[in-house]
């Protein structure tokens, strides 16, 4: 089997003496939705920080591709192709949408054309990001940005996009509207690394799930059997 395309090895990330992320290993093949599910403040957005070296891990290592992404910068990593949606969205608010989704691609060396047919593409997932392409980005609801960040993302041709909780604080309807998305990014061939407090809809989703429980991984398995699983329904289903 080729190398994973994200292999993270007992990762450790600490805020000053608190060991926020314990011993955490996980894989991402390439093609895969995986979710990293769990309650609040179990750590998991905190081990995404520590993917994109915006924190520092205390021990472990994390491969993209077999090479370790040790030392690299942020912006190094998306050139890798490692791209995150983080939580709160990032968008830029005195940006229009067209402008924010430029902002995407701005690493890229390709030429316009290729741009514009990937700015296209991710028009095709959000029609609505192309009916308020001049609006600003700091005037749109929550849902939209999100969709905007997401975009945003893209448009980086990432070869793992990592979300962190894309659904928190939206209506109903946008979650449902955001999960399709999701859906659709992965039909289209991105492999995605889903981090949600939501677990039933991430299970439902993805293809192999992580539960993390106070900085560990607990469980893991085809999402499927953890959705069935009765400790994962009676911990983080409510049942
Ligand atoms: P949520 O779903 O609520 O975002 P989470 O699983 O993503 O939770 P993290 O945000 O990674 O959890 O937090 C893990 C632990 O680290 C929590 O106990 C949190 O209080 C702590 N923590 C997070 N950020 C910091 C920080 N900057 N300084 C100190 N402790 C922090």
């Amino acid at each position: 089997m080729n190398a994973p395309l994200l292999k993270v090895e007992t990762l450790t990330v600490a805020y000053g003496g608190i060991k926020a992320v314990k011993r955490v290993s996980l894989e991402v093949h390439s093609g895969e939705l995986v979710c990293l599910i769990g309650a609040n403040g179990a750590g998991k957005t905190t081990v995404l920080k520590a993917l994109t070296n915006l924190l520092p891990a205390a021990d472990g290592q994390v491969s993209l591709s077999g090479h370790s992404t040790s030392g690299l910068g942020p912006w190094q990593l998306v050139k890798q192709g490692l791209v995150m949606v983080p939580e709160g969205r990032g968008t830029f608010t005195r940006m229009t949408i067209l402008e924010n989704l430029k902002m995407g691609a701005f690493l890229r060396v390709d030429s316009e054309a290729e741009v514009q047919g990937d700015m296209d593409r991710v028009f095709a997932i959000f029609p609505r990001l192309k009916e308020r392409a001049r609006q600003l980005a700091g005037t749109m609801s929550g849902g939209e940005q999100q969709m905007l960040a997401m975009g945003r993302a893209l448009m980086a041709r990432p070869r793992l996009l990592l979300l962190d909780e894309p659904s928190m604080g939206l209506s109903p309807l946008m979650v449902d509207k955001i999960f399709e998305v999701i859906q659709d990014i992965h039909a289209r061939g991105t492999t995605v690394l889903l981090v949600e407090q939501n677990a039933s809809r991430a299970l439902g989703l993805a293809d192999r799930g992580y539960v993390m429980d106070s900085g560990e991984i607990g469980m893991t398995g085809d999402a499927k059997a953890l959705l069935e699983d009765p400790k994962v329904r009676a911990a983080y289903l409510g049942e």
